[in-house]
């Protein structure tokens, strides 16, 4: 695996594979099996794999986060290299990233405007800005992003349509621990009480996904939202169309559907959904 930690090195590289097909992973490290799974993924469907490691300053919306978000370098580039990633590009500044930025406008309608849109202003404004600079930078034909962002995941898909880009986005299964807990980066800050207090956001999505019935939901998600308060600071649970992510309170027989969920333990805010069919 080759490192690079200048757009201008990494792009220099990149040229020589042009008539390859390029899987792309963005990432902020602290890696672990969730992101060797995209990595792998890429490795089947591409010729050559790049991954970014940049914890992007623009789609924190609090400091603390930010500051706390964990960085772990030298074990991402051996998990890297034990998932047959070609090439990494850690930059070695903000303005690296940013130097050559084209000024771009996405209109992603009211997909940003829900969930981690209205609870985290500017979150996915931040996001677009990085990706759409590390897609020019990088020229992907694919890149593959875990369903666990869901969100994130439809609006890159927006942005590509959007922008008429021709980067397939591919999405990819939510990788958990043996306890049910999503795997997360974020994981790491948790006690260990608090990673025992965490299962309540799994176990939950799985019991509301097995008691789902068509028809009016409220009754069940207001129990669902007790057995999530009760362990953690719940910040939202909803079920939502897949394709516009608006809450929905009446489901139909026959029909998929998403549930999300975001909840903390102590300082750390943890995101899940699951698939649900009613
Ligand atoms: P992050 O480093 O948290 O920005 O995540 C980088 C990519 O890895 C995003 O596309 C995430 O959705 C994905 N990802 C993070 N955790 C998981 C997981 N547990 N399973 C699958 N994909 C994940």
């Amino acid at each position: 695996m080759k490192l690079f930690k200048t757009q201008q090195e990494l792009k220099k590289k990149l040229e020589g594979y042009s008539s390859k097909v390029i899987g792309f992973v963005p990432t902020m490290g602290a890696l672990h099996k969730g992101h060797v799974s995209l990595i792998r993924k890429a490795k089947k469907e591409s010729d050559i794999v790049v991954c970014s490691i940049f914890v992007n300053p623009t789609q924190f919306n609090e400091s603390t986060d930010f500051e706390n978000y964990p960085v772990t370098h030298d074990e991402d580039i051996k998990l890297l290299e034990k998932a047959g990633c070609d090439i990494l590009y850690i930059p070695e500044s903000v303005q690296d990233v940013y130097s050559n930025e084209k000024p771009i406008e996405v209109n992603l309608g009211s997909l940003a405007e829900v969930m981690e849109g209205a609870n985290r202003p500017g979150h996915f404004d931040g996001v677009v800005q990085v990706v759409s600079v590390l897609f020019d930078i990088v020229k992907p034909n694919k890149a593959f992003f875990g369903l666990k962002d869901f969100q994130q995941y439809c609006i890159i898909k927006k942005m590509v349509a959007e922008l008429k880009l021709d980067i397939e986005i591919v999405g990819c299964p939510i990788i958990r621990e043996d306890s049910g807990l999503a795997m997360s980066s974020r994981n790491i800050l948790l006690s260990k009480k608090e990673k025992v207090d965490a299962l309540i956001i799994s176990e939950t999505l799985k019991f509301l996904q097995k008691e789902i019935k068509a028809g009016e939901i409220s009754d069940l998600l207001n129990t669902c939202k007790e057995k999530l308060s009760a362990k953690s600071e719940l910040e939202y649970l909803t079920v939502a169309d897949l394709n516009s992510l608006q809450s929905l309170e009446v489901l139909e027989k026959g029909a998929i559907y998403r549930a999300f969920v975001v909840s903390r333990l102590g300082n750390v805010r943890l995101i899940d959904n699951i698939e649900i069919f009613v």
